[in-house]
């Protein structure tokens, strides 16, 4: 299950063991996701926010999409200020790349009334060149 703002754009769960068997202890029985542009590529320059919000760039297409905007859940609410300030995320620097595969996890409640109830959001990102994985953004939703 994901949030409404990304359907259609994450793969199914599969060739992500590495990123569940390092990150994936946060998420409880959530699988990652990878992010995928509908145009077929698979790299991406990162936008986040304190807010927080997260955003990915197709470095094919350049298509703008949303990956996680707190403001979108229901258990979310009470958050203002500092929307849409955004900031490239730069990595580490051990990273030289400016585009990243990204691997995300929304994790749900068991009383989850619809896809956009979520209560946990992690968000990985690859460097293409080395392998390197690196947590982006780690958020409590609730
Ligand atoms: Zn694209």
């Amino acid at each position: 299950m994901n949030p409404s703002h990304v359907n259609g754009i994450l793969s199914k769960p599969a060739i992500v063991a590495a990123v569940n068997g390092r990150f994936g202890v946060y998420s409880l029985d959530e699988t990652f996701l990878q992010l995928q542009c509908l145009c077929g590529a698979g790299e991406f320059a990162i936008m986040i926010s304190r807010y927080p919000e997260a955003k990915c760039l197709c470095i094919n297409c350049g298509q703008e999409i949303k990956v996680y905007d707190i403001s979108l859940y229901p258990s979310g609410a009470g958050y203002d200020a500092e929307r849409g300030n955004f900031s490239p995320w730069q990595g580490s620097e051990n990273t030289k790349a400016t585009a990243y595969k990204v691997f995300v996890s929304y994790e749900y409640p068991e009383d989850a009334e619809n896809e956009d109830d979520i209560s946990w959001f992690i968000m990985v990102a690859q460097d293409p060149l080395n392998g390197l994985l690196q947590e982006v953004m780690n958020d409590e939703t609730a």
